[in-house]
């Protein structure tokens, strides 16, 4: 969608408002297709007293397998553009600020760069996820698998070792 702000940059205390919805099921990050419902964004831009001002919220959910115990997992996120908008940059670059040269804002463009920008470093099916355990790899969130875990593993014990120095 390209938003034509020719009217807003004319007018005082005008506003427009914006909402829509970016198909990103296409974008394959971690080995995977993680934005598989269309991304919902709106907001509005305005003009108050010539300073114009993008405010944008951004709705993704983000599909891919816990960091932890690896069983697929959803979780809705967002995130909020709050800037200026201009035609051009009086002062040196700033991140505040949108450059609109032609006074046309291409909404579509800026709602994947920022999605892909904010996509979680960290992804868990839940909060206190168990995770896998390290010695027969069964789901812990499904319940204790009654391992002995009082021996070390060989391995971890090397990694200690390494870490010790
Ligand atoms: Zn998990
Ligand atoms: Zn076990």
């Amino acid at each position: 969608m390209t938003l034509d702000l020719r009217r807003i940059f004319a007018t005082d205390n005008s506003k427009l408002s914006i909402e829509g919805s970016l198909d990103m099921s296409d974008v394959d990050i971690y080995a995977g297709f993680p934005l598989k419902k269309p991304v919902r964004y709106y907001g509005a831009v305005v003009n108050e007293s010539s300073v114009v001002t993008l405010n944008l919220k951004i709705d993704f959910e983000f599909t891919a397998p816990c960091d932890r115990c690896g069983v697929l997992a959803s979780e809705c996120h967002s995130v909020t553009i709050d800037k200026s908008l201009a035609t051009s940059l009086e002062r040196q670059e700033s991140d505040t600020i949108i450059v609109v040269p032609d006074m046309q804002l291409e909404v579509d463009e800026l709602v994947y760069s920022e999605v892909i920008l904010n996509l979680p470093s960290k992804h868990l099916c839940r909060e206190d996820c168990k995770g896998l355990c390290i010695k027969c790899g069964k789901n812990l969130n499904e319940g204790e698998c009654g391992c002995d875990l009082s021996e070390p593993d060989p391995r971890l014990e090397k990694l200690r070792d390494l870490l010790k120095d």
